[in-house]
């Protein structure tokens, strides 16, 4: 129907450009710097960032600090809660970090020159803190003594550093006995001094998550419309980025001839030297732009915007399937995946959608309204968007750069004096 498809045209548009200048541009930038072996997330603890190198270089006295604790703690006489105190005491603060966290900080590879990013590993250019044995050896006490209680928490608490409380403390699980039985609860944990906010149970915290998460559901049958939409742009641009980069192939095939006549007319003695150069050097200016040409559309064709695009809308199907979801973790990876910032406080949550879901939920809010449980859309058929006729002429979709149609004999250095002239 008109107003549907009037939702995809802009919704397509516009999800083209949060997620392709935002996220792909970022997702871009950081696999050029993990494979320069820059460090591309936020700065540990015992480095600063250095702008000139663009990469993290160790921070003197925080340094000495990560090694000192990762020294004490491979000796195997600590608990994560007293090398976690001589953190606190190393540096400074007056809260010592939580389990969770100090562990996290003892499994950081980044202090042995190891960059994980999404899973996988990169060489680190910048200098490590600590050697790998050392690395290892705290590993392995880890594993000894911290074993059962990082299990635990791993599968018992799934939302746990999931959110902060609004005293700016993190919010850790516990279990507790009540109602005639054992369940799990979230709260704060009072690092910050004083915190008047309740705990919740872990049964109302999903079910609040979900509730929020719904802002981003689509509906079913919009989400297939979209996918077919995305699959006909992506034979579209593959099909124009062909066929463009086939015209200027045979731009450059059309020089070389001339290329060759001109040399020809220069040894039959038909062209006198200084017209041969300057001819010459027009024809060898306009390969180059054409080569240029050749190697943009190219680069284009690969940057694909379609699949950013594409997992962009199966996070807004996830959405309105998350009601369903019976695993606790796929509903917290789900919500690192939307939010930052994420806050529990007053027995609700809220957290700052990222840029392309704060779009989604804006326009979805926009476009539809809940009735009696199911999503419609409010805007009335009858009105068409001018965008929309605009999308059908596929005007709004990014073409490949058409090959510069001038006539061959009209080069740069003729046209500007052409320009002069006039
Ligand atoms: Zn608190």
């Amino acid at each position: 129907n008109p107003s549907g498809k009037f939702f995809l045209a802009i919704g397509l548009s516009n999800a083209k450009y949060y997620v392709d200048n935002l996220a792909e541009n970022v997702r871009r930038g950081n696999r050029a710097k993990l494979r320069r072996g820059e460090w591309p997330g936020q700065k540990p603890f015992g480095y600063i960032y250095d702008h000139r190198l663009r990469n993290i270089v160790p921070e003197p006295k925080e340094a000495k600090i990560v090694k000192k604790i990762y020294e004490e703690f491979a000796t195997g006489r600590h608990t994560l809660k007293s090398i976690s105190a001589r953190l606190a005491e190393f540096s400074g603060n007056k809260k010592s970090k939580s389990n969770c966290a100090i562990e996290m900080f003892l499994r950081n590879e980044l202090y042995m020159g190891i960059m994980r990013w999404n899973g996988e590993a990169h060489e680190g250019k910048y200098q490590p803190l600590i050697t790998r044995q050392l690395f290892e050896k705290v590993a392995e006490v880890l594993k000894n003594h911290g074993r059962p209680r990082y299990k635990k928490q791993q599968h018992n608490f799934p939302f746990c550093g999931l959110f902060r409380c609004s005293c700016n403390s993190m919010i850790t699980a516990q279990w507790a006995k009540g109602n005639g039985g054992i369940y799990r609860y979230y709260r704060c944990t009072r690092k910050q001094g004083e915190c008047h906010e309740k705990y919740i149970a872990e049964d109302l915290l999903k079910q609040k998550i979900i509730e929020k998460s719904q802002a981003i559901a689509l509906p079913a049958d919009w989400a297939k419309e979209l996918f077919g939409k995305l699959e006909i742009e992506e034979k579209k641009s593959a099909q124009s980025a062909t066929a463009s980069s086939e015209e200027v192939k045979k731009k450059i095939i059309l020089l070389d001839e001339r290329l060759d006549k001109l040399v020809e007319g220069y040894l039959d003695n038909l062209i006198d030297e200084n017209t041969y150069k300057r001819k010459k050097q027009e024809l060898i200016e306009q390969k180059t732009s054409f080569k240029n040409e050749k190697e943009s559309l190219h680069s284009k064709q690969m940057s694909g915007w379609i699949e950013p695009t594409r997992d962009f809308v199966k996070t807004l199907c996830q959405a309105e399937k998350i009601t369903k979801e019976e695993s606790l973790k796929e509903i917290s990876i789900f919500v690192q995946k939307i939010g930052t910032n994420r806050l529990l406080s007053a027995k609700s949550v809220s957290w700052v959608w990222k840029p392309e879901y704060e779009f989604a939920q804006t326009l979805l809010r926009r476009f539809a309204v809940r009735q009696n449980g199911s999503l419609r859309i409010s805007v009335s058929p009858k009105s068409r968007s001018p965008l929309l006729c605009a999308i059908q002429d596929s005007n709004l979709w990014p073409t490949p750069r058409q090959g510069v149609a001038l006539p061959t004999e009209l080069t740069a250095q003729t046209r500007s004096k052409t320009y002069q002239n006039n």
